[in-house]
């Protein structure tokens, strides 16, 4: 400013009438210039003002379109999440290795829902030690992040290895998602710890112990899930899942109701109104039941994909979904097992959602407020969730 200044002063006294009139024209059009810059700007801001208010209101049937929207992801197995490159990766690229872990794995078309469970064992064969574990879990945010999803809440069954405990490995996969937590800033990210139905009382509280001590350490461990074969009743597992809600603070969500022979511990689990529901796929077929959940205030997480792979309908508009939304009950989409089931990315299973039950932005921006509402970190712990709140209502990731 100061130069600006000095040069002033320093311009002749005796500026001729021809000199002075070509300067004077040579300043209005700097400042024309620089106007029409400045309105430019003010126009562009306002367009884009005027376009987030008047979105169209019909959700785009295509993919790209929901890439770039914002997601909340609160159901997804780590274990049942590892895409070929992330295998590829943990084999340190023995490609011979990584296609057969892949063909063991990855589904190519539906099969019954027993056979599905075996899956799992294939990878889990390959993280059964710390830095692999450390490589899926880090790598599966990415993919996540990269689809455009906000929130996670990654799920995973500790698991005793030859070089893990239960604790070592719980704080294996919290410190991968601390690490990740710098790498994707934009994301909050936290982790659920899951029980196998077929788990003893024993083993359960031993896990929820040390639960309870890495909880404490670091702000991961936001809830506690029920999970494995839909087949066996859990009855020995719901004074672990009252103590953790009761006196860890964690959220409790169960898998329920997954296959249409519905074990007999159901309705004491909906009796302990959880959180959330994990599928639910057949709850609305039995009246009881339907009349308990639909009570219960609990969200319910749907995975299409993983039904229809899972044979529990065999196309996605046979799901629930529509069921549970017609009656107002809060509905997450979710994807289960994205590294198992083909075209299974959040950003499909919200375009199969929107595609077949023809939801609108307003639904979608429900559906995502509901998810963020029904996380266990808004619910449990102090989490600012503003910024995810505001780009889910301008529908945008910026
Ligand atoms: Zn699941």
């Amino acid at each position: 400013m100061g130069n600006k200044k000095n040069k002033k002063k320093q311009q002749p006294q005796e500026e001729s009438q021809a000199d002075r009139s070509r300067r004077q024209q040579r300043e209005a059009k700097r400042n024309a210039e620089e106007h029409e810059f400045l309105d430019n700007e003010i126009a562009a801001e306002q367009m884009k003002r005027a376009d987030a208010a008047t979105f169209p209101l019909n959700v785009p049937k295509d993919l790209a379109f929901f890439k770039k929207y914002p997601k909340i992801e609160l159901h997804a197995h780590l274990t049942g999440s590892l895409s070929p490159k992330t295998i590829s990766e943990i084999v340190e690229h023995d490609e011979e290795k990584a296609k057969n872990i892949v063909s063991r794995y990855r589904l190519t078309e539906p099969i019954d829902m027993d056979k599905v469970f075996h899956r799992f064992k294939a990878v889990e064969e390959i993280l059964d030690n710390p830095d692999s574990l450390r490589i899926a879990v880090i790598r599966t945010i990415r993919e996540f992040s990269e689809d455009g999803c906000l929130y996670l809440e990654l799920r995973t069954t500790p698991k005793k290895t030859a070089t893990m405990d239960y604790e070592k490995y719980i704080r294996t996969v919290c410190r991968a998602i601390i690490e990740a937590r710098m790498l994707h800033p934009h994301m909050k990210i936290f982790l659920i710890i899951s029980l196998n139905r077929n788990m003893t009382f024993d083993i359960a509280t031993e896990i929820l112990h040390y639960t309870g001590v890495v909880q404490q350490e670091s702000n991961v461990i936001v809830g506690m899930d029920l999970g494995g074969d839909p087949k066996l009743s859990a009855f020995q597992l719901l004074d672990v899942l009252y103590i953790a809600r009761r006196f860890h603070g964690l959220g409790i969500t169960a898998h329920i109701a997954e296959k249409r022979t519905i074990p007999n511990d159901t309705t004491d689990l909906l009796m302990m109104k959880p959180d959330r529901v994990g599928h639910g796929t057949f709850l609305h077929t039995n009246d009881h039941l339907a009349q308990v959940f639909g009570r219960s205030n609990s969200l319910l997480e749907v995975c299409i994909s993983s039904n229809v792979y899972t044979k529990s309908y065999n196309h996605p508009r046979r799901s629930h979904f529509a069921f549970w939304k017609k009656r107002g009950v809060p509905i997450a989409i979710c994807t289960d097992d994205k590294g198992i089931f083909p075209n299974a990315s959040l950003s499909e299973e919200y375009y199969k959602a929107a595609d077949e039950f023809n939801l609108s932005l307003e639904d979608l921006k429900k559906i995502n407020l509901d998810a963020l509402k029904y996380s266990f970190a808004n619910k449990y712990i102090a989490t600012d969730l503003s910024e995810i709140r505001r780009k889910i209502e301008m529908h945008t990731l910026e």
